[in-house]
């Protein structure tokens, strides 16, 4: 499953509603947040993993 950054159109490893891979809290600015199929750009540990 994959969450995608609005503002900067990162898209990490994780959920809506929960943490992404690399520990950003998706909660903190639910708006900024969207669930995506597309592939994985984060290249931080714990998304690229
Ligand atoms: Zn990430």
């Amino acid at each position: 499953m994959a969450v995608k950054h609005t503002p900067t159109k990162e898209v990490h490893k994780g959920a809506k509603g929960g943490t992404a891979g690399c520990g950003f809290d998706t909660r903190k600015n639910p708006e900024h947040w969207v669930t995506t199929s597309e592939r994985i750009t984060c290249a931080k540990n714990g998304c690229k993993n």
